[in-house]
């Protein structure tokens, strides 16, 4: 079978299903990462800016992507951003159709280097490049990605 094919069903390739090391490991955040998660958990989507250039950039890091210097300011953004790429799902990771799809997006923000990836809750019909979105929080927060439990549609 050439990879150039569409696969319709996992049964036709070889494949193995098992977990992975990834998750017998703990990562942590470092300093402006942690200090990021608990501003989700407070609700806030915040980004880190690099007091020498300016850079204002998203996932958090220590050091600054355009001129690598270190960084430990974070400042609040309205969480308002636009789909810069999507995918739909319609199969989970063992080839089943899922009852409904799952949409993933990289969302960017007006004047921020970076971005992140999540769900966008919305109808795959509808979905379009450039869509403006916002980030919708969930109730029981715990200072993780998850605390936005997905993004939805400005209307
Ligand atoms: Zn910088």
């Amino acid at each position: 079978m050439s990879y150039m094919r569409r696969i319709s069903s996992l049964d036709k390739i070889y494949h193995f299903k098992t977990e992975m090391e990834i998750n017998a490991y703990h990562y942590t955040a470092g300093p402006i990462g942690t200090r990021w998660l608990e501003a989700l958990k407070n609700g806030e989507l915040k980004v880190a800016k690099c007091n020498k250039c300016g850079t204002r950039f998203l996932p958090p890091k220590l050091y600054c992507p355009k001129c690598f210097s270190e960084v430990s300011e974070l400042e609040s953004i309205s969480g308002e951003g636009y789909i810069d790429t999507y995918s739909v799902i319609y199969y989970n990771d063992s080839g089943e159709r899922m009852s409904e799809p799952v949409i993933i997006a990289l969302i960017r923000f007006e004047g921020i280097y970076g971005g992140i990836i999540h769900r966008v809750k919305t109808d795959p019909k509808k979905i379009r490049i450039g869509m403006r979105v916002k980030p919708v929080f969930r109730r029981d927060k715990k200072g993780s990605i998850d605390d936005i439990e997905y993004f939805q549609p400005i209307e």
